[in-house]
């Protein structure tokens, strides 16, 4: 089995992601996906190391409704330019995106689209029968109704939504700038056709830091001394190869524009590696500057190397310039600006389900021996599984105890079924930082073993101790190796 399937296996197996959802009506809708009990708990890991990285670099957490009438979305420029161009087969009417049909071709136009899908013969990729004669432009938000009659769209970023608080988060900063804050829920996109999994769905959840800043602020930006000698993984548009290089020279060396906006793709770089994927399967890839979205002025991915899929964007880091607040200033004729000047937004944009499912397949470790998870400290679904080596003699009762007790600040769980073995192979399988035994000796002398899922190594330590020192390990205060 290729290790993608591996992981497509071992995920729907082991409860991390079922779907297309609802499964059990005509086998779901696609776009869809339930993240099942291990799923759910990676994603919040993932989700809190974003959320307390956010915190930790000063951003503030807002949340907004995922509504919004009509206007907001006129006024944002989705509700034009949030398009695809989209055709049907004339034999079997599968429905495709142009640009997946043809990869190469930028027209927007769709009579040019349809004349150059006739003209180069495209064939259906379905049926292989048909071709295709229609070229249709289609809005990719999803419309439903409130009230009797009012149109609205769920939100198709949570972005947007953020931005529309600027007056009143303006107040709440006391007029000062520049200021940060995020949003974590959900947002919602028609694609027409999603064919990459949970790397590509309808419904999904973002993660979206946005500072808001003053054009002097943004060329000398305070915060940036600080880190200037870290460096991050760049390749330039137009070039193969990825470079390191220290964010103290990214704009001498004319890599980004200002100091503030290489400082925040460096906190969003930071953050990736935070959730432990492996710095070699991480690049930070710069869009290409003649096809950004009209109102960007620079766009870098963070991108880390899958194996189904390649390399990958995880998250997108924006330069939106003033674009955002001049519209939504016009169209809702409020005032938006600061000492005469209407700020400028910089932007961290990360997929949650895409990022935790290329963890999960970063994660998987094939030895010949065993297929395991091999999660960064603390990043596992589940901290701890505590195991009575035998069900009787009073080691159930003391290895419930020490389970209650952990279980109060832990993702613990308690197993007692099947041999020692296989109750460590289960837990291997799903990545479980901790495995602790209770057996006939920590009965008399109130201690236990304690087991490491990474490294199988294996320490003998005191009951009273377990909760200080699993907390140490699962934080990286301490390493294995030097537990006594
Ligand atoms: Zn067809």
């Amino acid at each position: 089995m290729k290790v993608e399937d591996k992981v497509l296996d071992l995920a729907k197996r082991r409860g991390f992601v079922w779907g297309p959802s609802p499964n059990i009506y005509d086998g779901g809708l696609a776009g869809f996906y339930d993240w099942g009990p291990l799923g759910k708990l990676l994603k919040n890991k993932v989700e809190n190391v974003l959320k307390k990285g956010f915190m930790g670099f000063g951003f503030w957490e807002v949340e907004c409704p995922s509504i919004m009438p009509a206007k907001v979305w006129e006024a944002s420029g989705h509700l034009d330019g949030l398009t695809d161009y989209v055709t049907n087969c004339n034999k079997c009417g599968s429905a495709y995106r142009v640009d997946h049909l043809m990869d190469d071709v930028e027209d927007t136009d769709p009579d040019k689209l349809k004349a150059l899908l006739k003209k180069r013969k495209i064939k259906c990729p379905s049926c292989n029968k048909g071709t295709f004669d229609n070229v249709e432009k289609r809005n990719l938000m999803m419309k439903t109704g409130v009230g009797l009659d009012q149109e609205v769209f769920l939100r198709p970023e949570t972005a947007t939504t953020t931005y529309l608080l600027f007056p009143e988060l303006y107040r709440f900063f006391r007029t000062k700038m520049p200021f940060g804050v995020f949003q974590i829920g959900k947002a919602y996109r028609n694609e027409i056709n999603p064919r990459q999994g949970v790397f590509r769905t309808r419904e999904f959840t973002q993660a979206e830091a946005q500072l808001f800043i003053l054009s002097e602020q943004e060329k000398k930006f305070e915060k940036f001394k600080e880190f200037s000698s870290e460096t991050f993984p760049l390749m330039k548009y137009g070039s193969k190869k990825t470079v390191n290089v220290k964010l103290g020279d990214v704009v001498k060396k004319k890599y980004m524009k200002t100091e503030a906006y290489s400082y925040i793709v460096y906190v969003a770089y930071k953050l990736v590696k935070d959730m432990g994927f492996d710095p070699k399967k991480i690049r930070i890839r710069q869009h290409n500057p003649n096809e950004l979205v009209h109102y960007a002025k620079d766009a870098w991915d963070i991108e880390v190397n899958t194996d189904r899929y390649g390399w990958f964007e995880l998250c997108g880091v924006h330069d939106r310039a003033d674009y955002d607040l001049k519209q939504h200033s016009k169209f809702s004729k409020t005032k938006m600006e600061v000492s005469g000047e209407i700020p400028k937004i910089l932007e961290i944009a990360f997929g949650l389900e895409r990022t935790t499912y290329a963890l999960l397949e970063n994660s998987l470790i094939d030895d010949k021996k065993r297929d395991w998870l091999s999660f960064d400290k603390g990043m596992a679904p589940i901290d701890v599984a505590v195991f009575p080596l035998m069900k009787k003699d009073g080691m159930d009762k003391v290895a419930k105890e020490t389970f209650e007790e952990l279980d109060k600040e832990f993702v613990c769980v308690y197993d007692s079924s099947g041999s020692i073995g296989r109750r460590y192979r289960r837990m291997d399988e799903v990545g479980t930082s901790f495995c602790i035994t209770i057996d006939h000796d920590s009965l008399k002398k109130k201690d236990v073993t304690i087991r490491e899922v990474s490294t199988m190594k294996q320490a003998r330590v005191k009951i009273s101790n377990l909760k200080t020192l699993v907390r140490e390990l699962l934080s990286g205060d301490l390493d294995f190796k030097k537990i006594k």
